[in-house]
């Protein structure tokens, strides 16, 4: 099925100016009643990564989730919003953020993320059975607000993505170590949204996220906010603002293969696409895979080959986020020195999934490909 993006230029988080660039998105795209009814119950999902306020350009922006949530209230819509971060409490993060205080000043009820219900999913490629947040079923749809930033794992984090949020708290490390290569990882996030099936993406392109994402990395503007209803094509959309070939991103190629959304039959309406295009955004674009894809755990070329997670020493605060969030039984990064001293990952053990890079408060975190890795994989 063909595409639509409604590309947006939007130069500063000025609310009037993203409520206007967000109304002229719709518009171009039939208008938001083309998505969301009055009356139907709506859940907006932002990308709410940690509690980090907006100048770290970590979370999707409170002028953007402001922006969409006005014009979707105008429709009769009822919304709430909800989200399940990567380590802490959602409503605290959101506070940190803005997007609790926005949410309470338009009447959108907070929903807690932490309870889940299973569902079966047959027509699932990969997963036929997901547990999800009981909030977002119980809605009648979903609105997902994703953030143009990079990420190790994925290269990118976009549309698709966003919706792991809607797996309860320490279920999606559940999935990292079921899922430990990237393919597979991808594969399971685009069966998990031909589950969910958002209605609309609208992705806060304002200031983008490049280098260390999705935390640790540094702002870069881009000016853009861009919206669709089919989050491949958006995805891709955000690749070619990022000047990264979309066919390196899983979650765009299984999802294109999957029927999930396309990418290689695209019309964009609005701006014209290639006056945000950053050629030099700060983004993996090596042809490298990030996991072993599908090789087994602990093998010597995983350890050898394979980007690892390095902290460095001087930036580190032994806070102890990694250890927590570390998925893997014995943990793969762990106090070896005693606390107080950096933790220490142990490579055989690590599956590489990058949680601990992902929530370092610090940006302690690279990830880094070894000496034989780089030789392996240098240009010809
Ligand atoms: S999360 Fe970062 S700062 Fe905290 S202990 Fe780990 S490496 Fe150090
Ligand atoms: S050490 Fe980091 S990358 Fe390795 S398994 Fe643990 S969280 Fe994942």
């Amino acid at each position: 099925m063909p595409a639509t993006v409604a590309v947006v230029r939007c130069e500063t988080y000025d609310e009037s100016v993203v409520f206007e660039a967000v109304g002229r998105g719709l518009e171009l795209l039939g208008g938001a009643g083309r998505f969301v009814r009055g009356g139907e119950s709506i859940m907006l999902k932002p990308n709410l990564l940690v509690g980090a306020t907006p100048d770290k350009v970590v979370n999707t922006h409170p002028a953007v989730f402001s922006a969409v949530a006005k014009h979707l209230q105008a429709t009769g819509a009822q919304l709430s919003w909800g989200d399940s971060p990567g380590f802490g409490n959602a409503l605290a993060a959101a506070r940190k953020v803005g997007i609790a205080q926005v949410a309470e000043a338009l009447g959108i009820t907070y929903a807690d993320f932490a309870e889940g219900r299973q569902v079966s999913f047959p027509e699932g490629e990969l997963i036929k059975q997901f547990v999800i947040a009981s909030a977002v079923l119980d809605a009648d749809g979903l609105v997902t607000l994703p953030k143009l930033k990079t990420h190790a794992l994925t290269r990118m984090t976009g549309a698709v993505k966003n919706q792991f949020g809607c797996i309860p708290g320490m279920l999606k490390g559940e999935f990292h170590m079921r899922m430990p290569d990237i393919e597979r990882f991808a594969q399971m996030l685009v069966d998990l949204n031909r589950l969910l099936r958002p209605r609309l993406a609208v992705m806060d392109g304002v200031i983008g996220m490049e280098g260390n994402g999705p935390r640790g990395g540094d702002p870069r503007h881009v000016g853009v906010i861009m919206i669709s209803d089919d989050l491949v094509a958006i995805d891709a959309a955000a690749c070619r603002v990022m000047n990264l070939d979309a066919g390196l991103v899983g979650t765009i190629t299984h999802g294109e293969q999957w029927g999930l959304g396309s990418a290689s039959d695209i019309t964009f309406v609005g701006d014209d696409i290639d006056e945000f295009v950053v050629s030099d955004y700060d983004v993996n674009r090596s042809r490298q895979a990030t996991t072993d894809s599908g090789k087994p755990k602990g093998t010597l070329a995983k350890r050898l080959i394979v980007p690892r997670p390095v902290i460095d020493p001087a930036k580190c605060t032994a806070c102890g986020t990694c250890v927590s969030v570390c998925p893997v039984t014995p943990k793969a990064v762990d106090w070896k020195g005693g606390k107080g001293v950096p933790p220490v990952h142990d490579y055989a053990r690590c599956i590489r999934c990058y949680c601990c890079q992902e929530l370092c408060p610090e940006r302690a975190i690279d990830v880094r490909v070894p000496p034989l890795g780089r030789l392996l994989h240098r240009p010809a």
